[in-house]
């Protein structure tokens, strides 16, 4: 740190994103990242964009939210779109939470929540998950804060069901609760279709995980007009052009060939469920997973050693120091191929 760093951030942790090595080539499941490429209509779309980069941005992104309102079934003026997903839940830290109205969320979930609540410097409150791993819907009744849930929850894999979310909001009329849907594509309930019902309600989703582009930085947020306005207050003050006008034509592309991406969900999921059954034959206890990884523990390995016993052997998985889970790793699902090569190195690792 230089002397010159803020005092406000001298004990900000930053966020450590897994690795994302270039020198070697990995199998690579430590980033949830799809193993599919875009469809061939997103890199066609990104060339003709390019030709356009002397003009600025669309700061409204207009076209990308004209093909989610078919595909989401929702108006323009209930999407905002974002760098990333992480965009819009920094924004909706800023805009939804302060020093009266904390942030609260699980105490095992996605490890940018405290981060942005660092940074945002609002206070917040760790709910600690059941023994199971699972959410207990009345630890958030009445939550006076501003809620945030990863449904289905990373890097727990479980989700809950939409109606369980319902009784959430129900129990929580004046605190905004927000959905993060980014896994929510491999087989959980979208909580889309209660944005009209619930005014409280702001939902995420991202184009990294079901839609292949984590390399292009796209999320969505979806809610009540009002509510987006206040998102839109915080684009606006932070950056306007928060999508470049390439990035905004690949995904427009991407929306359009939405089918695509939903059959690569289908198998992904597939696969998920053969490589879930192939895990638990080689002795791991499996979470049940409606999301692109697997969360897993084996009563003879540690989860710190098998991460590395495979990163030696050319595989990547997610390995998390957190007491509670240090027992556990993340695997993305790959391909079959890559799976395949996954459980071939570990049935070894275990018998070696
Ligand atoms: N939410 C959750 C639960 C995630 O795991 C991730 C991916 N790291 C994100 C949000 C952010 O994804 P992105 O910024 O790539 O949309």
């Amino acid at each position: 740190m230089s002397r010159y760093f803020s005092d406000k951030y001298a004990t900000l942790k930053a966020y450590v994103p897994g690795e994302q090595p270039r020198n070697q080539k990995y199998i690579k499941l430590n980033t949830n990242e799809n193993p599919y490429p875009p469809h061939p209509a997103v890199a066609k779309a990104a060339e003709e964009a390019a030709k356009s980069l002397q003009l600025y941005s669309d700061t409204e992104s207009t076209s990308l939210r004209a093909a989610l309102t078919k595909r989401l079934n929702v108006s323009m003026d209930e999407l905002i779109i974002t760098n990333g997903s992480d965009e819009v839940l920094n924004f909706a830290f800023m805009a939804f939470c302060d020093k009266h109205t904390p942030a609260v969320f699980a105490d095992i979930t996605y490890g940018f929540y405290p981060v942005f609540a660092q940074i945002d410097q609002v206070p917040y409150r760790e709910i600690p998950l059941q023994d199971d791993l699972t959410i207990r819907i009345q630890d958030y009744f009445q939550a006076a804060g501003t809620i945030f849930i990863a449904n289905p929850n990373a890097p727990t894999a479980i989700a809950l069901k939409r109606e369980e979310i319902v009784q959430i909001l129900e129990q929580n009329p004046y605190n905004v609760v927000v959905v993060d849907e980014a896994y929510v594509d491999f087989g959980a309930e979208s909580c889309v279709p209660l944005i009209r019902e619930y005014d409280n309600l702001l939902v995420t989703q991202t184009f990294s995980k079901s839609r292949s582009m984590a390399g292009a930085r796209l999320g969505i947020g979806i809610a009540n007009p009002e509510l987006i306005r206040d998102l839109k207050t915080v684009q606006f003050s932070t950056n306007p052009y928060n999508i470049d006008s390439v990035t905004m034509a690949a995904g427009t592309a991407c929306v359009e060939n939405d089918e695509y991406n939903m059959e690569n969900c289908r198998r992904i999921i597939e696969t998920r469920e053969w490589a879930r059954q192939k895990f638990e034959e080689l002795g791991f206890e499996v979470t049940p997973s409606r999301t692109n990884f697997l969360f897993a523990r084996h009563p003879e390995i540690s989860g710190e050693d098998l991460y590395l016993k495979l990163k030696e052997q050319g595989i990547l998985i997610r390995h998390f120091s957190v007491e509670r889970i240090r027992d556990y790793n993340r695997i993305t699902i790959g391909t079959r191929e890559d799976m395949e090569t996954v459980i071939e190195k570990i049935s070894r690792i275990l018998k070696a």
